[in-house]
């Protein structure tokens, strides 16, 4: 028979009107003969209210703590859909990460999965069960509960269809699919009817937070479709596949990123290997950093700049004080009000000029450039973060991106929400 995973993220689960309309979902795709495997988020915005409790405690929750209070969130979501499942005379059976055997590193709040087992899920599939799996969360060797980092439940999916062999991975959210950009900052953004790999890793590295990078790197590595849909219609979203090599857009997407600062060493002394230890260090504390730009040596010292996610701050000063200690390093100065805003197109790669006209664009419209960084197929620049919404905007119409129609966020009632998914696909 042939297996489908689909993945329902918060804002589709919020309510619980909008989980019986997932749960109708399902039981109608059950009925049309498929293996049903759901994997589902926290309720709503429940992790983060979950991580807010965490920090009224300790502002620095211990990471394994944070990871086991975490993923209750999900727990919630699976067994209250199954129970809406059941309610609909299907069966249903719900699992936890460690049940269904997903496997993971032990870095907590950013673990990697590393083997899925998912015996059981074979097992209750045999049964004609609907599967729902728990995600964003794994457990390690030691069976220690982990997290995925935020938006993980989009990389067990994808994971799982991998795993499992699935026909068909759909991954429903809140909007009709992956847009030219965020619809909410850019309204005239277009949707896509499909993108490649590659732009949409580039995409969601660059903070669209609309697929988990790691998702993506996952689904190209196994060469599994993402279709990327909306769960409020019935309506075709975007799939996420490998590159039709023929009709390559200069810009296919624009993304931005409020969630990083700009950190800056001052007077780094200019000796070999000085960076390789300093960054050495900052990777040995699992911390992320982008666009390093390192300045002219004067008098033996030089600056280094690069952007790091907000949330790692906490964990990042004390690397480098100890910079600051032991390696000569005068200060560091971090500025979180800034904003990283890209461009990101497979046609990049063919045709120059793309940088230019983008700083062309900014310059016109008052915004200043602070750092620049590139790949084959985008082009970032790090700008001041109240300028992001103008930045986003007037480069999406300079590039032609724009739709004839603005965005509107789908609201249904819960009624509606029902109804439409009972009638099916
Ligand atoms: P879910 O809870 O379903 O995982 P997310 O909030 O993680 O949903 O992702 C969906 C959101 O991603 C959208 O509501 C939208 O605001 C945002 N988003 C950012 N960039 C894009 C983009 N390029 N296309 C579509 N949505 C985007
Ligand atoms: N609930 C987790 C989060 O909010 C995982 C997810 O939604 O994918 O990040
Ligand atoms: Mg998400």
């Amino acid at each position: 028979m042939s297996l489908l995973v689909a993945k329902f993220g918060g804002t589709s689960l919020a309510t619980s009107e909008r989980v019986i309309n997932v749960a109708s979902r399902l039981v109608a795709y059950h009925e049309q003969g498929w293996d049903v495997v759901a994997v589902v988020s926290a309720m709503g915005k429940s992790t983060d209210d979950l991580l807010r409790l965490a920090k009224s405690v300790n502002q620095r929750p211990p990471a394994r703590e944070l990871d086991m209070l975490l993923a209750t969130g999900e727990q919630v979501s699976m067994s209250i859909l199954a129970m809406a499942i059941e309610a609909l005379g299907v069966g249903a059976v719900s699992m936890t990460g460690a049940q269904v055997g997903i496997v993971t590193t032990n870095i907590h709040n950013k673990a990697k999965i590393s083997e899925i087992k998912a015996e059981r899920v074979f097992r209750a599939l045999e049964q004609h069960k609907i599967v729902i799996v728990a995600g964003f969360q794994g457990v390690t060797r030691e069976g220690d509960i982990t997290t995925l980092g935020r938006g993980g439940s989009d990389t067990t999916a994808v994971a799982l269809a991998a795993g499992l062999d699935a026909e068909v991975c759909e991954i429903y959210t809140d909007v009709d699919g992956v847009y030219t950009a965020d619809p909410r900052l850019v309204p005239r953004a277009r949707k896509l009817d499909e993108i490649s790999y590659d732009e949409m890793l580039e995409l969601a590295a660059s903070g669209a937070g609309v697929l988990q990078m790691r998702s993506v790197e996952f689904a190209r590595n196994h060469g599994v479709v993402i279709h990327c849909r909306s769960a409020f219609t019935n309506s075709t979203g975007t799939l996420v596949k490998e590159a039709n090599t023929m009709e390559q857009a200069i810009v296919s997407g624009i993304a931005f990123d409020q969630s990083e600062a700009k950190v800056t060493l001052r007077n780094v002394p200019d000796h070999v290997g000085l960076a390789a230890e300093i960054f050495g260090n900052i990777a040995k504390a699992h911390i992320n950093i982008d666009m390093i730009v390192q300045n002219i040596s004067e008098h033996g010292y030089t600056d280094i700049s690069f952007t790091s996610p907000i949330n790692e701050l906490e964990r990042l000063r004390p690397v480098l004080d100890e910079a600051i200690k032991r390696l000569g390093v005068r200060e560091y100065l971090v500025d979180e009000s800034i904003a990283k805003v890209s461009l990101v197109g497979a046609g990049m790669k063919t045709n120059p000029g793309v940088a230019a006209k983008m700083f062309k664009v900014l310059a016109k419209n008052g915004v200043n450039i602070g750092m620049i960084s590139t790949s084959a197929i985008r082009v970032s620049v790090v700008i001041e973060g109240e300028k992001t919404e103008l930045a986003a905007q007037s480069l999406h119409t300079a590039f032609g991106l724009d739709s004839s129609d603005v965005f509107q966020e789908t609201q249904l009632s819960g009624e509606e929400l029902a109804a439409k998914a009972a009638k099916g696909r």
